[in-house]
Order: structure tokens, then C-alpha cells, then sequence
């Protein structure tokens, strides 16, 4: 049952009107049977607000009206002024920065401080992408005085795009900032743990002026409209983030219409830390590398890779630095916040407990806490096993929490070949003084993005996507818009 009272203020943290209806063609609706999904304060495991659990006939009403808006008012909107409507976005995101970031936190239950990053990066991709609505020009090509020959950057038409419950707000903008500045309209499915933010987006959306049905939100079981959204006539392009699995059906379904996808999936990423590194910054950066947001990031740098001749003094300092890291509910604004549900706690759980029975060292950590006045909440203490076999379990898959598994190696040629031991190709990291050995390990490393002395460096310029299991396709930064835009050449003979 829903129970909205409880939750009239946390940690002294008044509670903001919540989004309750989904955007389609501009109108909040309900689903079409009128079913309602809950979602839940992972902090509390009590249900705080509840949405639409859309239906296959507000998925197609959703496409319909984003077909109808791209051909229509959104079309005839000129180039810059698309621009100024997104920059307009990102004001309003930053008025509200404050309501948008304490919803983030009840929603997915990181730290208030990491939700307040994340509404200022979302506003960061619209501002972004404003700037390049009226530059995404083509090419004249030389064909000789007898023919005139020109590429023009199209819209793809109708974007869908899938969201995950660990960066609901930031996914959302990452996708839906350069879809629209390149013309195309938008679908957006959040994930049902987190559904709250693409709904209050969209009320922004539309007091920045965008027209109807540029930007629609459908909430509901990923089961039931994901595929239903992914397989549609109607959808031209499928920006995807999630897990591999899901990715893979996806990529399946969209090829049954020859949708393109950009697929952003798991990984398991690597932080080199050599024998020459900053052993200071190294700490540190590892220790961003997998708490951050309680280790449920896809770029988490999960797996220490660590010279032998400093392992044991980085250990000692990264156990006595991850003991102190405060774990509590996210508006108390912690270091940790709770895993997202029950059940992924559990899953978690089942990897660290596996690992202690296969008699891997438990260094810090390796169980639930229990945080006092909320002790239903989906706690999870920071973890780290030490020395780990590079076939295990918790080295070879994406656990998806707060656990560092170290893998300790002899030389920086080994750290290479052990960096690209997993099925995944998302991120890479490395710690070290010798400015060649770094970039050796750039080149040779199998990552999308990596990081040299700061683990997460960069931002919304730098592209950002994998390899292998990772998935394909870039966000962020220019070599976003490829997926939005496609080349229409034109050819005149004079
Ligand atoms: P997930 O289960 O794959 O869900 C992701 C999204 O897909 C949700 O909106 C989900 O909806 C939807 N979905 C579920 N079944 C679907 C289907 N059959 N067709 C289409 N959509 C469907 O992943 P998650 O558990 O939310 O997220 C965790 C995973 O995402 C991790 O593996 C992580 O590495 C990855 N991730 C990757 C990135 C990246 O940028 N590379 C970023 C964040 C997360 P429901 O919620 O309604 O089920």
C-alpha cells in the first residue's frame, strides 16, 4: 500500500511533490487499463510513490505522437532555436536542481551530493548539445565542374531510448540532449525502480518550449513495453543502457526491422595501480572507482589491478580508508547509500559469500549493514577480496555493487594481458609516473575509455561506450550524434 506520509520529510530533507503520470503527446496520462507500478525507498524498502505501468497502446500512442511531432512542429523548428529550447532545458534543470536531486535519491538511494552531480551533469548535456543544433553541417564533395554534390545531416526520426535504475536523470540527458538537438524525437522508458526523474523532465521540457510529443515518457515493466518499444515500426533509432542480457534481446528484436541500436552495457573495469604510481591518488581513485553510487556503475573501476610490490601497502591503506566511509540513507547524504532493491542485495551477497567459500581472502566488508532508524533499507558494506584468482567468478562478472576484487600481478606487460581478462571492454584505469608505460598501456589496453592517474576522468566531451561485452555505439561528446544523425547525399549533374 502506498504511504506517502512517511515520507513527508528524511534527514530533515523535506520531500517534493512527486511526478505520477506519464507524457505523452504532451498530456500526463495514465496507462490505458489504468494500472499503477510502485517504487520503493531502497533506504527504507517502503513504497513512496507510485506511476502508470504503460500498456502496448501507450507505447504505440507514445510513438505515434513522437512520429507526429517530428514531422510537424518540431521539423519546423529552425536549427538554433531547437538550441536556445535546450538551453532553456538546462536553466530549468538548474532552478530546480535541488527537487530533482532529492527525488533522484529516494528513487535509486545514492547520496544526496552524487544525485546533485547528476542533475548538474544532465543540465551540462543539454547546455552542451544546444550548442551544436545549428552546426551539424555536411560536406560539398568534388566531383568536377559538371556536377554539384552535397551531404546533408538528417535526423534518424523517432529515438527510443531504454534507462537504467543506476543513473536514471544523467542516462535520460545523455541520450535524449543529442537526439534532439539533431532533430529526431524521443520516447524515453526508465527503468521501473527509478521512474520518477524522465517524468519530471519532461514537465521542463515543455516549460522550456518544446513542442508536444518531441518528448515522451513511458513508465512501466521492461518486460512488457521494452520490447514492444524496441520491435516498433515506429522507432527509427534504440539508445539502450543496461545489462547485457537485456542488450542482447534488444539488439535482437530492433534487427527484426533493422533498427540501429547503441548498446552501453555492463563491464568490469580495471584500475592499474603500478609500483612507481602516486599511491595517494591511486587510493583515492580506487576508492571513487567502486563506491561511488555503491559500486552500481557501469564505468566502476571493479577490479584493482596492483604491482606486487605495493600491494600490500595500497591494501592497508584502502581497507582503513573504505572502513571509514560512512554507509546511511542517501538524503543523510553518506559516502554509501543502499543497493537499488532487495533482491539485488542478494545477488550481490551471493557473490561475496561464494567467493569466501572458495576461501578468497575477505579483506574489509563482505556483508549487509544495518543502519540505525532504517533498518529496511538494502545496506551494503564496502567490500574488498584480496588476490584473486583471474578465472573467479567475482573477476570474470560484473557484480554490479560495492566489492573491489585485487588482482595482484608482476609486471606492467602483465597488468596489460590481466586488464583484458574479462568478457567486457568499458573502462581502464592506470596509475603510474612513467608517462610511457601509461600510454603503452592506452594503446594496448581493450576499453572505450580510459583514464591515466584519474580514475572517471573527463566528462560530457569525452565519448563513452565499450568493447566486447560492453556494447557499441558512443554517447557523450560529438561522437554522440553519429547515432542521430544520417548522411543524405545529393548529387546534381549541371
Ligand atoms: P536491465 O535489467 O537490463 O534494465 C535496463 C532497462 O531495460 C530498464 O529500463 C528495464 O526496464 C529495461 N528492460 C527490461 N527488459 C527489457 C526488454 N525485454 N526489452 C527492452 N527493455 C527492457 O539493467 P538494470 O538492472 O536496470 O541495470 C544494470 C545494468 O546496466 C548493469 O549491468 C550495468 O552495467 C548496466 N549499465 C550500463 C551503463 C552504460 O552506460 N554502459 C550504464 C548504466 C547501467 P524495467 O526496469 O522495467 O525492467
Amino acid at each position: 500500500m502506498m504511504d506517502r506520509a512517511v515520507h513527508r520529510e528524511i534527514a530533515g530533507v523535506a520531500i517534493p511533490d512527486l511526478p505520477g503520470q506519464m507524457v505523452i503527446g504532451g498530456r500526463e496520462v495514465d496507462a490505458a487499463d489504468g494500472d499503477r507500478i510502485e517504487t520503493v525507498d531502497p533506504a527504507t524498502g517502503r513504497v513512496f510513490a507510485d506511476v502508470p505501468s504503460a500498456t502496448l497502446a501507450d507505447v504505440d500512442a507514445a510513438v505515434e505522437e513522437a512520429r507526429k511531432a517530428l514531422r510537424g512542429p518540431w521539423r519546423a523548428t529552425l536549427p538554433a532555436e531547437r538550441g536556445r529550447i535546450l538551453n532553456r532545458v538546462a536553466q530549468l534543470i538548474r532552478r530546480d536542481a535541488e527537487r530533482l536531486a532529492v527525488i533522484e535519491t529516494l528513487d535509486s538511494g545514492k547520496p544526496l551530493a552524487e544525485s546533485r552531480g547528476d542533475v548538474s551533469t544532465a543540465a551540462g548535456y543539454f547546455e552542451y548539445y544546444a550548442g551544436i543544433a545549428d552546426k551539424l553541417q555536411g560536406d560539398g564533395i568534388p566531383l568536377g565542374t559538371d556536377y554539384m554534390s552535397f551531404t546533408l545531416h538528417e535526423p534518424v526520426g523517432v529515438t527510443a531510448h531504454i534507462i537504467p535504475w543506476n543513473f536514471p536523470l544523467v542516462t535520460t540527458a545523455r541520450g535524449v540532449a543529442p537526439a534532439l538537438a539533431a532533430g529526431n524525437t524521443a520516447v524515453v522508458k526508465p527503468a521501473s525502480q527509478t521512474p520518477l526523474t524522465a517524468l519530471a523532465l519532461a514537465g521542463l521540457l515543455a516549460e522550456a518550449g518544446l513542442p508536444a510529443g518531441v518528448y515522451n515518457a513511458v513508465t512501466g515493466r521492461g518486460g512488457v513495453i521494452g520490447d514492444a518499444l524496441c520491435g516498433h515500426p515506429g522507432v527509427d533509432h534504440v539508445t539502450f543502457t543496461g545489462s547485457v542480457p537485456t542488450g542482447i534481446n534488444v539488439m535482437k528484436v530492433a534487427a527484426d526491422r533493422v533498427t540501429s541500436v547503441t548498446l552501453e552495457l555492463g563491464g568490469k573495469s580495471p584500475v592499474v595501480v603500478l609500483a612507481d604510481a602516486d599511491l595517494d591518488a591511486a587510493v583515492e581513485g580506487t576508492l571513487k572507482a567502486i563506491y561511488m553510487n555503491a559500486g552500481q556503475v557501469c564505468s566502476a573501476g571493479s577490479r584493482l589491478v596492483i604491482d606486487r610490490k605495493v600491494h600490500a601497502a595500497m591494501l592497508e591503506r584502502l581497507v582503513a580508508r573504505a572502513r571509514q566511509l560512512s554507509v546511511g540513507h542517501g538524503l543523510g547524504d553518506p559516502k554509501l547509500g543502499p543497493l537499488v532493491s532487495d533482491s539485488h542485495r542478494r545477488t550481490v551477497a551471493a557473490y561475496v559469500d561464494g567467493a569466501r567459500a572458495r576461501g578468497i581472502a575477505v579483506a574489509t566488508g563482505g556483508g549487509p549493514v544495518e543502519v540505525a532508524g532504517f533498518e529496511g533499507g538494502y545496506f551494503y558494506a564496502p567490500t574488498i577480496l584480496d588476490a584473486v584468482d583471474a578465472r573467479d567468478p567475482v573477476v570474470q562478472e560484473e557484480i554490479f555493487g560495492p566489492v573491489l576484487a585485487v588482482q595482484v600481478v608482476d609486471s606492467a606487460e602483465e597488468a596489460v594481458d590481466v586488464a583484458n581478462g574479462t568478457p567486457f571492454g568499458l573502462c581502464a584505469g592506470i596509475y603510474t609516473r612513467d608517462i610511457s608505460r601509461a600510454m603503452r598501456f592506452a594503446r594496448d589496453v581493450d576499453a572505450g575509455q580510459v583514464f591515466i592517474n584519474q580514475y572517471f576522468a573527463g566528462g560530457i566531451q569525452t565519448p563513452f561506450g565499450g568493447t566486447k561485452l560492453s556494447g557499441f555505439g558512443r554517447e557523450k561528446g560529438l561522437a554522440a550524434l553519429a547515432a542521430y544523425y544520417q548522411v543524405k547525399c545529393i548529387t546534381a549533374r549541371i
